[in-house]
């Protein structure tokens, strides 16, 4: 495995690569366009080290024989352990914001819910989380980030943090209370509405504000 995670002047970040903990319908328009139930707690699932890609390698319209869905979602890299954490032991330990594709198998996944099985085959394969570098400065208003996906310069999804079900440093703290986060471990922060299918020849430029921007394609 040779991803390493990159700031934006594409040096490496000396951080290991770690988990990646998901987060599941915490834009409620997201939740109601899959006919999902709006959870009342966050709903957490996770993607192994191997899912990692940079965003700009091309992607694979088809994997396993399932048409490959997109979802852009907010990604946070930690920084420092975490377990039990407080509010205030949040914010330290957040090194970086970056873009990622939370790519699932669509019709795979929702073939394990109907079975009440697992998502992993659907969420975890390989390069299932192209992620952009990270922006490493520490004056960004987590509750104020606009992200947004547009493939073939049409608008697909928008998202406001202030629109999340949860704040992201509330997710954080909730997340370290199921699971012990260690440097290197990313969060995926659930995706806005207007998720869909992939096709090739796709061109997708994914945005974080004027911070973040990222192209990439499918093939
Ligand atoms: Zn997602």
């Amino acid at each position: 495995m040779h991803y390493h995670h990159l700031d934006l002047e594409q040096n490496k970040i000396p951080l290991p690569v770690g988990k990646i903990v998901c987060i599941g319908r915490n834009y409620i328009e997201h939740a109601k366009e899959l006919h999902n139930p709006v959870p009342d707690c966050p709903l957490l699932f996770m993607k192994p080290s191997t899912a990692l890609t940079p965003f700009s390698k091309p992607i694979s319209a088809q994997t396993l024989g399932y048409c490959v869905h997109y979802e852009l979602e907010i990604a946070v890299l930690i920084g420092e352990v975490l377990k039990n954490a407080s509010k205030s032991q949040v914010v330290p330990a957040i090194a970086g914001i970056g873009l990622a594709l939370d790519l699932t198998l669509r019709d795979l996944q929702n073939e394990l819910k109907a079975e009440g099985y697992p998502w992993e085959k659907a969420k975890g394969f390989d390069n299932s989380c192209p992620i952009s570098p990270f922006y490493v400065q520490k004056d960004i208003h987590l509750n104020q980030l606009n992200l947004q996906l547009s493939i073939n310069d049409e608008v697909r999804q928008q998202g406001q943090t202030q629109n999340m079900m949860v704040d992201i440093i509330s997710l954080i703290q909730y997340v370290s209370s199921h699971f012990t986060l260690l440097p290197g471990d990313t969060l995926l922060t659930g995706t806005p509405a207007g998720v869909g299918a992939l096709s090739p020849q796709d061109k997708l430029t994914a945005s974080l504000d004027s911070l973040i921007t990222v192209k990439t394609s499918v093939i």
